[in-house]
């Protein structure tokens, strides 16, 4: 067995956004890196832009782009998305910020993300891809992994003395982990499924709707929600229970899905010509929480984004998180100086709890935006949250802004979340909160809430 950080080889199973993301940091290492990925090269026959998907960028995410050096890149074709707006059934349009000014989360294109980080890992003659190849089995003692490829069906070994599994929810090598003893594994899937929809461009790249902010349809129990493309097409996403009275089931004729579109969503319907066929074609998907502990294996195997935390997609944070969980590890690497025999135990040991966090602040925002958005106390909390972040900068940040806005842990900013709970139970319970909203009652609750808390 070589020594792990003498002999500066890793293997990273997985070439999506996380794994591409961290060949390039351990390439910057000088380690010599082989990516495995059971996919074609999205660079090569296969990609052609396809459908456009997008995913919402925010300060951690940013944060990881920039350490490897694509920052300005990926800025380029970034739309920025200062806030949320809400479509009502009846057609009413609401803004509402996400944070102060000049805080935006950024619309970018997940395969034009993608391609970039694959290009720049590429660009490092120390990073070598292997493309078509399937990890089918991994030998966790030696450690040594088994590839089938996807074309050939050939089957091919290869060990190295540091494994980074990048390979998403359904993870090879965290099935190889549950196998062991002492493993702690859940999954469990939402109710609801989602499906992709498009709003094509208009003329001239013109987007149809207000291109700067992410748009919302929250009803109930379901909702839509649509983001902007540098293309001037939005990539809609409804998010409905597979079954019951109003669900994906129900969906199953052209005169079914016409008029659920007609009595919820009637002004999409007219932004989206094929909706039909669009909705007929495209998959219905299901939405998987995954959890588990501990996130490594004897120092020299290590799960990365979503294949140690799997997450639903509300609060936008699933390739945030993976991002930064790469953001931490080479921090560690820079304390602790390659050793990673100390290292992999100590970033699992460090990380899972902010995995648990955003996975249960992630199923939170689903209540917030399908139901609470739309709902008049919902929208005063936000008021009185903005008023007091402006007051109190110092003393009062709110939840949304410290998982997107910040680097502050998720275990923190869920903590940060059961206390802000607690503070506005009491002050939406105050007489004439409509319109004491910013009066001295509140203020009074809120200061001894603080006091409480010192
Ligand atoms: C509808 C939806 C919307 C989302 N929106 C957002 C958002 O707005 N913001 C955000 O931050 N996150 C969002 N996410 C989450 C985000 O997509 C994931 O967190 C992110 O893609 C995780 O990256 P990953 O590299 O860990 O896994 P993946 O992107 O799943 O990549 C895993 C890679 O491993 C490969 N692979 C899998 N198995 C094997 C194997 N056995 N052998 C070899 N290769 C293998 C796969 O082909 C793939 O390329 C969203 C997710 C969904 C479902």
């Amino acid at each position: 067995m070589k020594n792990t950080t003498e002999s500066r080889e890793a293997i990273i199973v997985g070439a999506g956004l996380v794994g591409a993301l961290w060949a390039v940091f351990l390439a910057r290492r000088g380690y010599a890196v082989k990516v495995f990925e059971r996919r074609s090269d999205m660079r090569g026959e296969g990609y052609k832009g396809g459908r456009s998907i997008n995913l919402a960028m925010s300060e951690r995410g940013w944060c990881a782009v920039e350490k490897a050096g694509i920052r300005e890149k990926i800025e380029q074709v970034a739309i920025a998305m200062p806030g949320r707006m809400m479509h009502s059934i009846a057609g009413d349009l609401t803004f509402q910020a996400y944070g102060k000014e000049n805080e935006a989360i950024y619309s970018v294109s997940r395969g034009g993300l993608n391609l970039a980080l694959l290009n720049i890992a590429d660009s490092f003659p120390n990073v070598e891809f292997f493309f078509d190849y399937h990890c089918v089995n991994v030998d966790l003692d030696h450690p040594i992994i088994e590839f089938e490829h996807q074309k050939t069906g050939e089957r091919k070994t290869f060990e190295a003395p540091l494994i980074f599994a990048a390979d998403g929810a359904f993870s090879a090598i965290r099935y190889a982990l549950q196998r062991s003893n002492r493993f702690n594994y859940r999954q469990f899937y939402l109710e609801h499924g989602y499906k992709e929809l498009t709003i094509p461009a208009a003329a001239a790249g013109k987007h149809r709707m207000e291109p700067g902010a992410l748009h919302i349809w929250p009803r109930g129990n379901f909702m839509l929600i649509a983001l902007p493309n540098a293309d001037g097409s939005f990539t809609c996403t409804l998010f409905l229970p597979f079954e019951g009275e109003i669900s994906f089931e129900k969906l199953d004729t052209e005169a079914a899905i016409e008029a659920f579109f007609q009595q919820y969503f009637s002004d999409v319907l007219a932004l989206i010509p094929t909706l039909i066929q669009e909705f007929q074609r495209n998959p219905t998907s299901s939405l998987v929480t995954v959890q588990c502990d501990p996130w490594q294996w004897q120092g020299r195997i290590l799960l990365l984004g979503d294949a140690a935390h799997a997450i639903v997609p509300f609060y936008g944070q699933g390739m945030n998180a993976g991002f930064e969980d790469c953001t931490i590890l080479d921090a560690m690497c820079d304390e602790m100086g390659d050793d990673w025999s100390a290292i992999i135990p100590a970033f699992a040991r460090k990380r899972v709890q902010d995995g648990n966090a955003i996975a249960e602040l992630a199923q939170r925002n689903f209540i917030e935006m399908r139901d609470l958005v739309g709902d008049p106390k919902f929208l005063l909390r936000k008021k009185i949250t903005a008023d007091l972040f402006a007051k109190f900068p110092a003393d009062f940040l709110p939840v949304y802004s410290m998982v997107t806005f910040s680097n502050i842990a998720y275990h923190v900013a869920l903590q940060e979340d059961d206390a802000q709970n607690k503070l506005f139970q009491e002050i939406l319970a105050l007489p004439n909160i409509e319109t004491e909203w910013n009066g001295p009652a509140v203020e009074m609750v809120f200061r001894n809430w603080l006091a409480a808390r010192k």
